[in-house]
């Protein structure tokens, strides 16, 4: 699922249960957050885009150091981590749904990685940022 649509999923969720609106869209992109602020600006600067790296320019880019900013915060370590935080059980869930939503509708190299650190993925069976 992209950024825009985990955001609105966390809008639609905070004002059904009457959460507050911006922190229920925050835990919503949360694993999305180093990617969207660190490696979409490093893989632009890479390779000379003016603000966003093109789809092809992610090849490969799965097996670089930089990668964990994704795949460690789409683990459940960080979702445990959260449970020692003083924010609420929904927004928690929020996070955790993010990980949820993304393990269909990631495939390949960039399946997620449930048990980071280990390196053991759950192949997604469609791939969400495939254009037609
Ligand atoms: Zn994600």
């Amino acid at each position: 699922m992209k950024l825009l649509h985990h955001a609105l999923a966390g809008l639609v969720l905070g004002w059904a249960f009457g959460y507050d609106l911006w922190l229920s869209m925050l835990f919503s992109i949360g694993p999305d957050i180093p990617q969207a602020l660190i490696l979409y600006p490093l893989l632009a600067y890479k390779h000379k885009r003016i603000i966003l790296p093109l789809d092809g320019d992610w090849k490969n880019f799965s097996k670089s150091a930089w990668s964990h900013l994704y795949f460690a915060p789409h683990s459940l370590l960080f979702v445990a981590i959260l449970n020692f935080s003083d924010f609420s059980a929904f927004f928690i869930g929020l996070y955790a749904l993010h990980i949820l939503v993304d393990i269909p509708t990631h495939t390949g190299e960039w399946s997620i990685r449930l048990m980071w650190p280990a390196s053991w993925k759950i192949e997604g069976f469609f791939d969400a940022w495939k254009r037609s």
